[in-house]
């Protein structure tokens, strides 16, 4: 486990090993750092998290004692060029939601021109359960994988995907869990989750397109998908936070149990959020990966309280670690747009890339790089990092 301080990162790991991180104050977090997952720390109540924060920031204050600049010498700090980096948590369950609108409509109207939105859409927040086992951290890459697809009226085939696509989401992590039976008021929600991360739900739009009936998205997203290795906490978003996305006059109000006036007041968040793309001939070429969308968290039609509250609505218990993605993330604008699907619409648009190639999907060898950040006058800049992974051929059957 490690802190990042700008390249480098903080190896809390040996520090705890070497008892640095030992006060009164935050025994308990102290111990959850000698750790290679999140999990410990984040199952503990958030005014022990709050304490080891609190320590961290005293250790790297410019002002800080110099026993407290001893203890954080060089000897524990690590360029991260140097690190490889693991998933942060160890999920036991991860779920997908739908939570953008724009991005539910622009989907909807490739399938159904006349009627684009559900009518569950603005009264529910959608989501299917996601596969856990492959989740990958950045930096791996990812094999296009092989599926059952329709041409039209033809027969299926078995064949590799030719659809491959990615979506820009947003994850976030249950720090204390619920039990069985009970559930999460939206009131408490906030205790609930840790922080969130960047995430790449890998897409197969020909496979979900032929499986997805009746019961929603399954071999065509479950191949991979792709975590930042950072998770940055709920505390350090504290100054992003903004109110609830403003539902247009007509929608109904959400229910009340998805509803509270703090949520509608401060569960938004001003994140943005971005995606790139680097093909191998722009690697030769050493041109700088292609943004294809930029787009913001605010505009998600429902907040992540929303979704945590209503996953455990019907009493299914949330468990520490679990992940809870929110769907991709896109906004009004044509360049907002958080997947090819989308953008291109289902390949008949496609985009242009500085090399003058072309993408209707992703073809062997692409890159696609999701970026975040925080940012507000008068605060410091937060950025997510990265999530990354590239394209490699099917494998031979
Ligand atoms: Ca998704």
């Amino acid at each position: 486990m490690g802190v990042a301080i700008g390249d480098c990162l903080l190896d809390l790991y040996a520090m705890q090993n070497e008892g640095l991180l030992a006060s009164e104050s935050i025994g308990v977090a102290a111990n959850a750092c000698a750790s290679n997952s999140l999990n410990a720390l984040m199952a503990l109540e958030a005014d022990q998290r709050r304490r080891l924060r609190h320590r961290l920031h005293a250790l790297l204050r410019a002002d800080a004692t110099a026993t407290d600049r001893r203890a954080t010498t060089s000897r524990h700090l690590v360029r991260q060029s140097d690190v490889d980096m693991l998933l942060p948590a160890d999920v036991g369950d991860y779920t997908d939601f739908y939570a953008s609108i724009y991005h539910a409509t622009n989907v909807g109207k490739l399938f159904r021109p006349d009627n684009p939105l559900l009518p569950n859409y603005k009264y529910i927040p959608i989501g299917y359960h996601g596969r856990a086992s492959s989740l990958i951290p950045s930096g791996l890459p990812v094999q296009r994988p092989w599926g059952q697809t329709r041409d039209g009226d033809a027969d299926p085939k078995f064949t590799p995907t030719k659809a491959l696509d990615y979506e820009l989401e947003l994850g976030f992590f249950v720090s204390v869990g619920s039990s069985l039976g009970k559930s999460i008021p939206i009131s408490e929600t906030e205790e609930h989750i840790f922080g969130i991360c960047l995430l790449n739900d890998w897409s197969a739009r020909d496979i979900q397109a032929w499986e997805y009936q009746p019961l929603g998205p399954f071999l065509g997203k479950s191949f991979a998908t792709t975590l930042s290795p950072w998770v940055v906490t709920m505390e350090a978003l504290a100054p992003f936070r903004t109110a609830a996305f403003s539902r247009a006059g007509g929608d109904p109000a959400p229910l009340p149990y998805l509803s509270s006036p703090s949520d509608q007041a401060h569960g938004g968040l001003d994140l943005w959020l971005e995606v790139s793309l680097l093909s191998p001939r722009m690697r030769e070429a050493n041109l700088p990966p292609a943004i294809l969308g930029r787009s913001n968290f605010r505009d998600m039609y429902w907040t992540m309280a929303q979704m945590l509250t209503h996953h455990a609505s019907n009493g299914c218990n949330m468990r520490t670690g679990d992940l809870l993605a929110s769907g991709t993330v896109s906004g009004a604008d044509k360049s907002a747009r958080g997947c090819l699907l989308e953008l291109t619409s289902r390949g008949k648009e496609p985009v242009t890339l500085p090399s003058g190639e072309q993408r209707r999907f992703l073809e062997d060898g692409d890159e696609v790089i999701l970026r975040g950040f925080c940012e507000r006058e008068g605060f410091r800049r937060i950025g997510l990092g990265s999530c990354s992974g590239k394209i490699l051929p099917a494998s031979a059957r």
